[in-house]
């Protein structure tokens, strides 16, 4: 790989250029290296004017960091006792900082090592004889893949052995000759699906470098664009190794046919699977309890059932990282190009079973707070001198304890009231918070929602209004209300909206609503305080009486031009007015044409896709909206979105304020009340009903030696350390980036806490606090044994997207690939047992990586098709930055579940299968989600009996094409495929609309491109494609 000037560690690089230097002989100078994410901006404001900067509000969770000396030198001593920051508790009595206790872990590093090396060697992971299969005699023979062994038993929290071989290459026979291999990936049934490969390349793949120093730079007929690409592309996370060039190609689709080295065919089921992970993972931790009272223990999967007991560190619902053991070193971190990051979601909901955060009150005098670093109170924390002082895990200053917070040591040095204290004892609880950590230092009010409804041509006619009043009376029955309060304390407003806006009187006091009329959008006032905002069960007449009205006032309009920025105004006065924060609904059908601030033009052009200039499609229109953001954030009002287009809408730009505000954009093409209204309305239930905090502010902390570098999410940063967000619900998640400073302790491990401050429903102001702590080790096995890649994939989805508004989507590509052969290669390296090169060796805790790197490329935003709609792919873009991991992994990866064979009489759900078209069956019915959309696939020859089941039709010539939601018949199965289709709209965040394709009919291409193992729909190479591609970049790092 030095060819392609492949700079990272020594063992790889040939020539070590400097970071800034560049030496290799690919034809042309550096361009400007990039450090991090691209060079882009890592927040997507400038720097705020300083009278933006917020009041105390900021200053309470945001404090300035600590000291720098205290950064960068870890062995600074306040009470001279000891030489690390925070002794580890002793191990018997241990809750926290201990490293695992299980057999495995407290063998002697010598002896872990052999083991981990005997694993390695199992290959018991394939089906078949061979266990330990002879070496290759050829280094030109199969490419064998080795993929995971079991784990073994007894250590359920790590795999003992991190890579898994998977050695078999004779089990899979060579079935295809080179030449058909480069025809691309497996099969796919029905019409021709196999689509283009991608825009701008002449093949998928580009084939083995040509010698010479021009490395990939042409690679081949219809290699489009300059030859020899010179825009570096730094890795996403980790330091940058240094310059990458890039493959022209980009996007590997499949094996080179041209140049490339003769490969084989590989046994499609013997790599390595997710369905099978996590399988895996629920039968060894499904149903159990998980503890958090060790330190960097890997949690279950995302995808697992299990409970949660916080001891000491915050649940895996609310924190996840990339890895749970931090490299000791950037020089590591740089090594291996693992990114470290955390993903955050503060608020995200807990089952039944497990329970909710412990409110903490100290009244007037408020949480108790490290005097230098601000970290608040936590288990991390260390007494001492007789309970009269303590150090702070996070900077090691020495504080003096409260004298209402004294308390005694028991002979473990631990204080008598440790478990009365959830802040002792805890990773999560509630700080109640006191006035100096309000707005101007006055209480907060309950927040405030307004519902405004586009009451234009198009949401008249299609029925829209009338849908939403009507819902309106029910939903406002259920608002959200504090925990133990018998109403909401949400205060309710009613604005519609074309050309001009309405306002409305609700006062209770009124016999009829009153209207005013704004028509100058250009100066966007309230007209009314006093009975705009009310309290829904005082005017519960009045407001029924406006929405029986509304509808017919508008009955006859004739207008179809919109204003959108003036309605966000709006909402904004109005929250300025009554001092609250709040969330608008705001139901639109149009791009805004009309003559008003914010006013939006098309500028769809899809000549764009595939050129440099293809991120400007990404970018939101600037100037009114992003001061709008700031404004709305300023006020705490969150923008949620609901989008009725028929046609074009610039949903980047108008997308633009819910996605810094908290909120969430959802589209309805072509709405419809009979096929489209029910889903919209289970998502507009969902979304008023769901927990949420307002107006707040995050701050996370960590230990020294590392900090937090970067966000990601649906949040507005002012500076380089306050998340500030109008609003964060229990879906919403911020990826936070971590980086070194300094050199980690393995002693002290790393800590994180997370502290947000927010205000309740019902308007008491508030401190969430998480807290995590990490292992860290000079170990890069230890490293890659405990990632996660739900997270890992997480992360790369947010950078990569984020990445899009300011390269071209090809660079972005090429740096994931890049990025995921360098990974995968440094752990062959250094972790992995010696074995032929032609084997494909994959860290257990990574060996699905492949599979969701490969689906986010050909992910609608990531791959340049001029048959995806714009919106559509900017819609998605922004939807993926705010979420948390189960989301991510949903979405790349879709659960594809048959229903044909499944018993009818079990509670369980039946198992899903491999995300590809190579196991539907043409008898079958598969049921298909990803968090968006739902399919239910029906094979052309499914039986005329289930077909009766399902539908009520004799067979399937006889259904209907746009059916949306499935008959209730009295029989086993029809209830059975309900209840599984009810509980996962239950489950997810959003409502999907169930869509019933027939196979080979036309609309099966909509299903098929969710099939992410098979060949991308618009471009993107296929599973085992990608994975061979993959393979031959790790040896070419390797030699
Ligand atoms: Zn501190």
């Amino acid at each position: 790989m030095s060819q392609q000037g492949y700079v990272a560690a020594p063992p790889y690089s040939q020539a070590q250029p400097g970071m800034g230097g560049y030496q290799g002989g690919f034809g042309a100078g550096p361009a400007q290296p990039l450090y991090g994410h691209y060079g882009g901006q890592p927040q997507a404001f400038t720097a705020p004017p300083t009278g933006m900067m917020k009041s105390p509000v900021s200053s309470a969770a945001g404090m300035p960091p600590p000291p720098v000396s205290s950064q960068y030198n870890p062995n600074i001593q306040q009470n001279g006792a000891h030489p690390q920051r925070y002794p580890a508790p002793p191990a018997a009595s241990s809750a926290y900082g201990q490293p695992p206790q299980s057999p495995y872990n407290s063998m002697p590093p010598a002896q872990q090592l052999t083991n981990q090396m005997s694993s390695m060697n199992l290959g018991n992971y394939a089906p078949g004889p061979m266990q330990s299969p002879p070496p290759p005699t050829s280094s030109v023979v199969q490419q064998p893949f080795q993929t995971g062994p079991p784990p073994t038993m007894g250590q359920q929290q790590m795999p003992p052995g991190p890579q898994t071989p998977l050695m078999h290459p004779q089990l899979s026979p060579p079935q295809l000759s080179p030449t058909s291999m480069a025809m691309g990936g497996p099969p796919m049934t029905g019409p021709p699906m196999t689509g283009p490969p991608m825009a701008g390349m002449g093949r998928p793949f580009p084939g083995s470098p040509p010698p010479g120093p021009g490395g990939f730079q042409q690679s081949g007929p219809g290699a489009a664009g300059p030859l020899g690409y010179q825009q570096q592309a730094g890795p996403f996370g980790g330091p940058m190794a240094g310059p990458q060039p890039g493959m022209p190609g980009g996007f590997p689709g499949a094996p080179g046919g041209l140049a490339g080295p003769p490969q084989k065919k590989l046994d499609a089921d013997s790599i390595p699977s997710i369905t099978q992970v996590i399988e895996e993972d629920q039968r060894i931790q499904g149903g159990k309890v998980y503890s958090t009272n060790i330190r960097g223990q890997v949690p279950p999967l995302v995808t697992t059932d299990f409970s949660v007991q916080d001891q000491g560190n915050a649940s895996p619902r609310f924190m996840r990282c990339t890895t749970n053991t931090l490299p000791c070193t950037a020089d590591l971190a740089k090594q291996c190009q693992v990114p470290l990051a955390t993903i955050i979601k503060p608020f995200a909901s807990l089952p039944k079973d497990e329970t909710p955060l412990y409110l903490v009150n100290h009244g007037e005098t408020g949480p108790i707070r490290c005097n230098r670093c601000k970290a608040y109170m936590c288990p991390y924390m260390q007494f001492i001198d007789g309970g009269r002082r303590y150090q702070c895990g996070f900077c090691s200053c020495v504080n003096e304890v409260p004298v209402f917070y004294f308390q005694h040591l028991d002979h473990m040095g631990r204080r008598v009231d440790f478990y009365e204290r959830p802040e002792l004892s805890l990773g999560s609880y509630e700080f109640a918070a006191t006035l100096e950590y309000c707005k101007n230092n006055k209480p907060s009010n309950p927040p405030a929602y307004i519902f405004m409804i586009d009451v234009s041509y198009n949401n008249i006619k299609s029925g829209l209004v009338k849908l939403i009043c009507e819902e309106l009376k029910t939903l406002l029955e259920n608002l959200p209300r504090e925990e133990g309060a018998e109403s909401s304390a949400i205060k309710v407003g009613f604005v519609t909206y074309n050309k001009v806006l309405h306002f409305y009187n609700v006062k209770s006091a009124l016999a009829q609503p009153q209207m005013m009329v704004v028509s100058d959008t250009a100066e966007m006032f309230v007209p009314l305080l006093d009975g705009f905002l009310v309290n829904y069960e005082e005017s519960r007449a009045v407001i029924f009486n406006l929405l029986d009205q509304i509808p017919d006032m508008f009955a006859d309009t004739n207008e179809s031009e919109t204003v959108f920025a003036p309605v966000i105004q709006a909402g904004v006065e109005a929250f300025k007015a009554a001092e609250c924060s709040g969330k608008l609904f705001i139901f639109q059908s149009s791009i805004p044409t009309a003559e008003a601030p914010g006013k939006l033009k098309n500028r769809d052009d899809k000549k764009l896709v595939n050129t440099e200039k293809e991120k400007t499609l990404f970018q939101p229109q600037k100037g009114v909206y992003e001061q709008l953001s700031k404004d709305c954030v300023a006020q705490g009002c969150c923008v949620d979105l609901f989008l009725f287009p028929s046609q074009y809408v610039d949903l980047a730009t108008m997308g633009d304020v819910p996605s810094h505000t908290g909120g969430s954009i959802y589209k309805y093409n072509n709405f419809q009340v009979e096929t489209d209204g029910e889903h919209f309305l289970r998502d507009l239930r969902k979304d008023v009903q769901k927990s949420i905090g307002f107006d707040a502010i995050m701050r996370v902390r960590t230990s020294t030696g590392f900090r937090a570098t970067d966000f990601f999410g649906a949040i507005h940063m002012n500076n380089t350390t306050d998340v500030e967000m109008a609003a964060v619900d229990c879906d919403k998640a911020v990826t936070v980036e971590l980086k070194h400073d300094d050199t980690l302790s393995e002693e002290t491990g790393a800590l994180i806490q997370c502290a947000l401050l927010y205000t309740t429903i019902g308007g008491q102001r508030r401190l969430r606090i998480h807290n995590a702590s990490l292992k860290c080790s000079s170990q890069l096995m230890e490293l890659y044994k405990s990632c996660e890649t739900d997270s890992l994939i997480n992360f790369f989805a947010k950078s990569a997207y984020r990445a899009i508004l300011n390269q071209p989507l090809k660079n972005v590509r090429e740096i994931l690939v890049n990025q995921t052969a360098h990974m995968l290669a440094c752990y062959r390296k250094n972790c992995a047992s010696p074995s032929a090169a032609s084997q494909l060796i994959l860290p257990s805790s990574m060996k699905v990586l492949p599979v969701y790197i490969n689906s986010l490329m050909k992910s609608a935003p990531m791959v340049g098709s001029t048959e995806l709609s714009t919106d559509e792919r900017a819609h998605l873009r922004l939807s993926v930055m705010a979420m948390g991991v189960e989301d991510t992994q949903l979405l790349l990866y879709p659960r594809l579940t048959p229903l044909h064979n499944m018993d009818v009489s079990s509670e369980a759900l039946p198992a899903p299968v491999r995300c590809s078209g190579e196991g539907l069956t043409d008898s079958g019915m598969f049921l298909l989600d990803n968090g968006h959309s739902m399919f239910l696939w029906l094979g052309q020859a499914s039986p005329p009996d289930l077909i009766q089941s399902i539908f009520n039709v004799p067979s399937l010539g006889h259904l209907q094409g746009h059916m949306c939601a499935l008959p209730e018949l009295d029989n086993p199965l029809s209830k059975k495929v309900r209840s599984i289709i009810d509980s996962l709209l239950e489950k997810r965040p959003n409502s999907m609309k169930l869509q019933i394709v027939k196979q080979r009919d036309k609309p099966e291409m909509f299903f098929r491109q969710f099939l992410v193992e098979d060949k991308g729909l618009h471009g993107g190479a296929s599973y085992m494609d990608f994975l061979t591609y993959v393979h031959k970049e790790i040896r070419q790092l390797l030699t």
